[in-house]
């Protein structure tokens, strides 16, 4: 299982050193991540959490039945841990652009006077309570995405702790759905795979890894072909926009076949913000936040 989570940070940085190389304008942000993803190894093989209890027979009956294996408030969490990340990430946010390190700064601060309830936030996180987290925010005057980010950040290596452990209980292969089968988590991103075309999706809760649909829109279902295109970024066939008109969501899918990893999706995630871009400019909407970052 470590292993596997080794083989995942190795392929997410390996990404970013070669996104650093080809784009230099991104070198600030590009920069953060790696030092983000160093700080999470360092804490990963530290965690310790409670493995979800999954008989075989249930694992299995869930899967055939399109059940995700552990809903997402029972992901376990070592609070500990993800306290030391989390200051770990806001020393490492003080020598970023302005609103990372002032953001920083109040949060180093509120923890030192103890103004800040970190497992509140925690759980809010795993819970999916939004209001808790952008009340916190305003409360210690920071940027709700920020707060929200550096959180989700310093407990994502008992997420992926918990996904792995999981997915090492059953067989998913035959999971078919545009919900990630561990979490039930919506794609961030995907990835084009192979000459077949297979679609290999990244889970934004859990950093899970599973086969999408062949066709149609991982977030309404719908497989009619006449509502469902694709469009690149100018200058670049690397990366492709799925767009679907029934439900306006868009996906973005790295062609692996052009250079990269399914397992780097993450970092190529951070590195084309400005496809999100134009897709929102085009009226569609991002249906699941970034994994990495804001
Ligand atoms: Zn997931
Ligand atoms: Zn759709």
């Amino acid at each position: 299982m470590i292993e596997a989570l080794n083989d995942f940070y190795k392929k997410m940085t390996d990404r970013l050193k070669q996104l650093r190389q080809e784009k230099s304008e991104l070198e600030e942000i590009l920069s953060f991540y790696a030092k983000v993803l160093a700080a999470q190894q360092e804490m990963q093989e530290r965690i310790s959490v409670t493995e979800p209890d999954l008989p075989e027979d249930t694992a299995k009956l869930k899967i055939e039945e399109g059940f995700p294996l552990v809903a997402r408030e029972y992901f376990q969490v070592d609070k500990e841990i993800s306290a030391l990340l989390f200051q770990n990430l806001c020393q490492l946010s003080l020598k970023e652009n302005p609103v990372l390190a002032s953001a920083g700064k109040n949060l180093l601060e509120a923890m030192a006077s103890e103004r800040l309830d970190f497992d509140n936030l925690v759980d809010a996180i795993v819970q999916n309570e939004t209001e808790i987290i952008k009340t916190a925010a305003n409360d210690l005057d920071l940027a709700f995405p920020v707060l929200q980010a550096l959180t989700k950040m310093s407990i994502q290596p008992s997420l992926f702790v918990t996904a792995a452990a999981a997915a090492g209980q059953t067989a998913m292969d035959t999971w078919r759905y545009g919900y990630c089968p561990i979490c039930g988590g919506l794609p961030a991103m995907a990835a084009l795979v192979g000459e077949e075309g297979k679609r290999e999706a990244l889970c934004s809760f859990c950093g899970h890894f599973w086969q999408l649909p062949r066709l149609g829109c991982p977030f309404c279902d719908t497989d009619r072909q006449e509502v469902l295109r694709y469009f690149y970024g100018e200058g670049e066939d690397q990366y492709r926009v799925y767009v679907c008109e029934e439900c306006r969501g868009y996906l973005k899918v790295l062609d692996t076949r052009k250079g990269g990893d399914p397992r780097g999706l993450a970092v190529d995630d951070v590195a084309t913000a400005h496809l999100d871009l134009l897709a929102e400019e085009e009226g569609y909407q991002r249906k699941a936040p970034r994994l990495l970052g804001i």
